[in-house]
């Protein structure tokens, strides 16, 4: 639970600290990021306290998570890669706090029925 509310802390405390009085447009760019937990509707069970999202859930594996370190480098879509990072960042470090590992590796099995 702690770890959820992680999702918002952190993203207020950034808009807060950086844009000041106009930090609530930056706070909801940042929580856009939270969409990606979307891809949790297609895992069975949907939610699992005990399953590391980072390489399991399509939005939370290596390709998008490159994307989203991308999207820093332009100053438009700096804040949402922000968030992205944030969030992946958080979901990593959760891995590592319920399971002792940063990100869920998947079998060749498991990576052949996404192909
Ligand atoms: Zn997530």
């Amino acid at each position: 639970m702690f770890h959820l509310f992680l999702h918002f802390l952190i993203p207020f405390a950034i808009a807060s600290l950086f844009y000041r009085e106009q930090w609530l447009k930056p706070f909801l760019i940042m929580m856009l990021a939270t969409l990606i937990d979307l891809d949790h509707l297609i895992a069975d069970p949907i939610y699992d306290p005990n399953r590391c999202s980072i390489g399991f859930h399509p939005l939370h594996s290596l390709v998008p998570c490159t994307l989203y370190a991308l999207l820093l480098i332009s100053r438009k879509t700096r804040l949402l890669g922000l968030g992205l990072c944030i969030h992946i960042a958080l979901d990593s470090i959760d891995c590592q706090v319920t399971n002792g590992i940063w990100y869920f590796q998947k079998t060749t099995e498991e990576l052949a029925l996404w192909l």
